[in-house]
This record gives structure tokens, C-alpha cells and sequence, in this order.
């Protein structure tokens, strides 16, 4: 038996006569940029995240740097992220001129740690990018009171945590404005990119729809020095039928998570932390941690199972950021250097599941 890390077309394959429809409403529709079908899922997803706004854009990380942008934080402005984000989070800063500072995570979440952030403020800094690493939603209370007490905002990068709740709301309405992206291999993936923006600022809402069609609020007339970054009109009705399981698959992932949490049993692999209710991660990843992390991988490949490394070089470590590699920040570096993640999705057999467990159990590094 072979498990895979994770089976796409398996996924994919469950909406196939939806996704085959959907196409053909757009094909028929004769309309195929910002048409209804785009509309009618911006207005589902901001439902679904409980926000007033929702726009779709051309994948994740365009939505970021949107919002960076429209915010007007650009050169000498600072926005705090965390050091062991995955690269797009810290892109989107780049991207605009202003400058990433990163801020360590807490060791056993993987999220931004709310006692180290002020620390890192300055006069400069404009905002905070927290990011719900993993499917878990970030510490959102305390963090909140940091960004009033120094009138920061607070931008969400929710990539990987479609879902994920914290207190009685959810990711996406938990700062000022939230990227989302639906990279294939997302909890809420299209067939190719795709990426929203959710928001309750209406000034905010208004600009990006103008910045994301070349800065136009009316055609051929032009506000703004705009993008071309438009969620594509095909991959709405895919998203729009894939949202309805939404809640169901990422249930299914926390049961799965559930199944490894309680029954993998070995010293030598710590498991992952959920710090609130069950319903704040969404399992996006079930990330891991050993000491020998390539005896580890080779183990698991080995017996059949296929593991990834979610990522293994920190951003500071990064070729694209040299002005950062002589720098250390042990946690982050810790994390990149331990960090294994096990084969987890809605449709992931049981006993594929048990299989992974049973592996895991008879792990030694010596
Ligand atoms: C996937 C991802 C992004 C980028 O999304 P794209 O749609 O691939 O551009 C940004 N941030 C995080 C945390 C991600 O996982």
C-alpha cells in the first residue's frame, strides 16, 4: 500500500459532474472575466466568513500584496510577520517597498507569539501580518489590543486555514482585512490559482475592486496605478460547489488529526498543539516534530508513506533575502530544521490513517 501525501485528483474527482456543469454555465454564459459567476462566490465566501466584502483575485499571494498596498503602506513603512511564515506572506511586504520584520513563533502553535510583537514596533511600523499557519487560528485577543494600543491593522493571511475559527467568528473576519488563497492544495482548492480578499472596510473594498482591474472604477477611466489580479471566471463555479463541503472535509481532517493525536505513541515525535477550541484548526497540515528529520522521511518513504517538509529553509535563511541571512532566530530555525508533515485530507482512507499510525509507533531513530 502506498499513501500519498496528498491525492488531489481523489479529491477533485468527488465534484466531477459539478465542476463539468460550472464550466459549462460559464462557457454558455459568453461572459468569462468578473462575470456572475465570480459574483455569486464572493458573495457565498463573504457569508461564509461572515464578512460584508469579498473579492476574488488571481491567487493568494496578489491578494496580500493588494491589501498591503491599498492600505498605502509602502517604502520606510514596517509590518510585522512572523520568521517561520511560508515566503508569500513576507512577498507581499516586499512587493510594495516596505519593509518585513520578523517576529519569532511560539515553539508548540507555530504561530506568532503575541509576547515578543512589541518588542519589534517602531514609529514605522503600519501593520501586523499574522498568519493562521498550518489551518490554526493565530492568538487573535491579545494581539488585537498590540494593534489598537499602537493603531496598527491587522492583516490576515489565511492561505491555509479556510474555516478555522476563533471565539464565535471566523479567520477572514478576525483583523481588518484577510487574504485567502485557493491554490490547489488548499483546504478550499480551485483547478488551477485563484485567491479573496474578505473585509468589513468598505473604503478598503472599494479600492481593491478598482485596484485588482487596473485601478478602474469605471471603464477606461482609471483611480489608481492598478494590477491586473482577477479571480478567474471558470474557477468561481468550481470553488462555489466545493465551498458546500467545505465544513464537512475540514471536519474530516480533524478527525483524522484526532485519530493521530491520541494514537501515535512515540518520545521521539512530538505531536501538534491545538491552543483553543477543537473547531480553531482546520488541519490544513499535520506537522510534526523529530530530531533526525531525514532518517525520519526516509523511514516513512521506506514503508510507503510519503511525508513533506513544510518548509525547510527559514525566509532569513533565504537566497532572495541576503541582507537577513547573517541573522538567527532560533525558534523559527528550530522549527525548519524539525518539522516533518504527515499525509492528511478529507479523503484519506482509515486505514491509511492506521497504516501512518502503526508506522509512526515502530519509529526509532537508533
Ligand atoms: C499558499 C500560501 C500563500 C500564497 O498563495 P498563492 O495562491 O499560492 O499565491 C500565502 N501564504 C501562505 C501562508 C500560503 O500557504
Amino acid at each position: 500500500m502506498l499513501i500519498p501525501f496528498l491525492d488531489l485528483k481523489k479529491i477533485n474527482l468527488r465534484h466531477e459532474q459539478a465542476i463539468i456543469d460550472g464550466v459549462n454555465q460559464v462557457l454558455h454564459s459568453g461572459w468569462y472575466i468578473l462575470g456572475n459567476s465570480v459574483k455569486a462566490f464572493e458573495n457565498e465566501f463573504a457569508e461564509f466568513c461572515g464578512t460584508n466584502y469579498c473579492l476574488g483575485v488571481a491567487n493568494g499571494l496578489d491578494a496580500l500584496e493588494l491589501i498591503i498596498h491599498a492600505y498605502g503602506i509602502g517604502p520606510g513603512d514596517e509590518v510585522i510577520v512572523p520568521s517561520n511564515t511560508y515566503i508569500a506572506s513576507i512577498l507581499s511586504i516586499s512587493a510594495n517597498g516596505a519593509i518585513p520584520v520578523l517576529v519569532e513563533p511560539d515553539l508548540l502553535t507555530y504561530n506568532l507569539d503575541p509576547s515578543k510583537i512589541e518588542e519589534s514596533i517602531t514609529t514605522r511600523t503600519k501593520a501586523i501580518l499574522v498568519v493562521h499557519l498550518y489551518g490554526q487560528s493565530c492568538d487573535m485577543n491579545p494581539i488585537r489590543e498590540i494593534a489598537n494600543r499602537h493603531n496598527l491593522k491587522i492583516v490576515e493571511d489565511c492561505a491555509q486555514a479556510h474555516g478555522a475559527e476563533y471565539g464565535d467568528k471566523r479567520v477572514g473576519n478576525l483583523g481588518d482585512a484577510a487574504a485567502f488563497s485557493f491554490y490547489p492544495g488548499k483546504n478550499l482548492g480551485a483547478l488551477g490559482d485563484g485567491g479573496a480578499i474578505t473585509t468589513n472596510d468598505e473604503v478598503l473594498y472599494k479600492q481593491i475592486m478598482a485596484l485588482r482591474n487596473y485601478g478602474s472604477h469605471r471603464k477606461y477611466e482609471n483611480l489608481y496605478k492598478g494590477y491586473n489580479s482577477r479571480l478567474d471566471e471558470l474557477q468561481a463555479p468550481i470553488l462555489s460547489e466545493k465551498l458546500k463541503w467545505l465544513e464537512q472535509d475540514n471536519e474530516r481532517r480533524r478527525e483524522v488529526a484526532s485519530y493521530y493525536s491520541k494514537n501515535i505513541i512515540n518520545p521521539e515525535v512530538i505531536l501538534p498543539t491545538v491552543q483553543h477550541s477543537p473547531k480553531s484548526h482546520v488541519w490544513h497540515l499535520f506537522v510534526v516534530r523529530v530530531n533526525d528529520r531525514e532518517h525520519f522521511m526516509d523511514y516513512m518513504n521506506r514503508n510507503g508513506i510519503q511525508t513533506m517538509i513544510h518548509y525547510p529553509i527559514p525566509p532569513h535563511k533565504q537566497e532572495a533575502y541576503e541582507e537577513w541571512n547573517d541573522l538567527t532566530y532560533p525558534i523559527s530555525e528550530q522549527i525548519h530544521a524539525e518539522v516533518v508533515s504527515l499525509p492528511i485530507s478529507p479523503v484519506i482512507e482509515i486505514e491509511e490513517v492506521e497504516r501512518v499510525v502503526e508506522v509512526v509507533n515502530e519509529y526509532r531513530s537508533y
